[in-house]
């Protein structure tokens, strides 16, 4: 069945929590407090599946089972196959490696320099601020160390960190990651994001977090003021699924806004949660309707434990045909793989080129439909044979 949506419903309210204060619920350190983080927790709201209940025995060896109430409330409590469900309840396939899956896919740990910084690309580095995030997603690239289930240790070295960034005037962008860095105290934040500002050859700030969705809450007038004053500051938000725009969302994404942040999303195509042209479909339109330009859709990386979300390349690529021409450009994501290994992001679009040659290149449309362009007088060997001083001027 297509999937359909109400498109002027926006979940808001306290579902599961409605006697808890509005104070309270609208607190983040509250959330952060009562989250869910065991299987004895789970079993009080929802029937855990036997795979589910298994996975959560396991959690603490592979990555801490976490969910803010206010996700919770997203969760369909009657359906196994809830696409929200799916991304944070752990399943017991979380402990099977399969071949080809490796702690750290994506050669982090070798393009470090120093502890907690990836310079893979010549003019940008990813900064790993901290381990923690406000839930657990259990497909994520850096369940390594994210929560410390896995004994990583990891301690980001700030000093450390900052000091490499001065002393390479190549660095134009800086991404803090993590885990979350929302997830940082409101001082601590301001600390970092102005020591980068003070560094002259830094031009580009942004922050990876899913704290907008995972905990709508952190996004305060407070935050939004540290945002405005040492902006721009950009941010990539995580929605995978049209569920998870709520109003609450919706309004922290319009706090940001207004506070100067442009805002993008990276989804992660996932097997049972957004695989589908009419689900990507609903997504990108709520997100334009939050502000949020639709930046990346990654193939899920190859982490270990993570084969029950993988989704063939080609049905990727077949949703991205989908999207394009049908509905607003601002609205399709690049389709995205980052190669295992370390070799960096690399686009996989859907080929409209059906021929090319000196004469004419050949494509598709979006519908299908055969158009042509005609490349004489633009011939690759035309460029050597533009008027030159004494040089003969050559006509076609
Ligand atoms: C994704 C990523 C970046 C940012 O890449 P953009 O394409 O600029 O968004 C930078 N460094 C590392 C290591 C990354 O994985
Ligand atoms: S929020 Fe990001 S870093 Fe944290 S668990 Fe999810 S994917 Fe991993």
């Amino acid at each position: 069945m297509p999937y359909s949506e109400d498109r002027n419903t926006w979940f808001e309210g306290q579902g599961l929590w409605q006697h808890v204060p509005h104070s309270d619920w609208n607190d983040w350190t509250w959330q952060l407090k009562h989250r869910i983080t065991s299987k004895e927790q789970l079993e009080k709201y929802m029937q855990l599946t036997p795979e589910e209940a298994a996975g959560c025995d396991h959690a603490d060896k592979k990555l801490a089972l976490a969910i803010t109430p206010y996700f919770f409330n997203l969760i369909d409590r009657n359906d196994p196959d809830c696409p929200i469900r799916k991304q944070v309840v752990p399943r017991e396939s979380e402990m099977t490696v399969s071949p080809g899956e490796m702690l750290d896919s994506l050669g982090e740990d070798s393009h470090s320099p120093v502890p907690g910084l990836v310079h893979r690309y010549p003019d940008r580095v990813l900064f790993l601020v901290t381990d923690r995030c406000a839930a657990y997603c259990r497909y994520c690239t850096r369940s390594r160390l994210v929560s410390n289930a896995q004994d990583y240790n990891f301690h980001p070295e700030y000093e450390q960190g900052l000091r490499y960034i001065e002393a390479h005037p190549e660095i134009r962008d800086v991404l803090l990651s993590g885990g979350d860095p929302l997830l940082l105290s409101d001082k601590k934040l301001e600390h970092l994001i102005s020591r980068l500002r003070a560094i002259k050859h830094v031009e580009f700030i942004r922050i990876g977090s899913r704290i907008p969705v995972f905990l709508p809450q952190r996004i305060t007038p407070e935050l939004c003021e540290i945002f405005k004053k040492y902006g721009p500051i950009w941010m990539s938000i995580h929605v995978n699924h049209p569920r998870e725009c709520t109003a609450e969302l919706k309004a922290a994404c319009e706090r940001l806004s207004f506070a100067g942040v442009p805002l993008g999303n990276q989804s992660v195509l996932l097997k049972g949660v957004n695989d589908d042209a009419d689900v990507m479909k609903a997504l990108v339109h709520r997100l334009l309707r939050m502000r949020v330009r639709p930046y990346y859709l990654y193939q899920m990386d190859l982490i270990t434990g993570g084969s029950h979300f993988k989704v063939d390349v080609r049905k990727g690529i077949e949703i991205i045909r989908a999207l394009r021409g049908n509905t607003t450009g601002y609205a399709v994501p690049q389709y995205t793989i980052d190669a295992p290994g370390g070799g960096g992001k690399v686009p996989v679009n859907p080929d409209y080129v059906e021929s090319i040659d000196d004469t004419e290149v050949v494509f598709r449309n979006f519908q299908g439909g055969t158009y042509r362009y005609p490349l004489k007088g633009a011939l690759p060997g035309a460029a050597a044979k533009l008027p030159v001083e004494g040089a003969p001027i050559v006509v076609f």
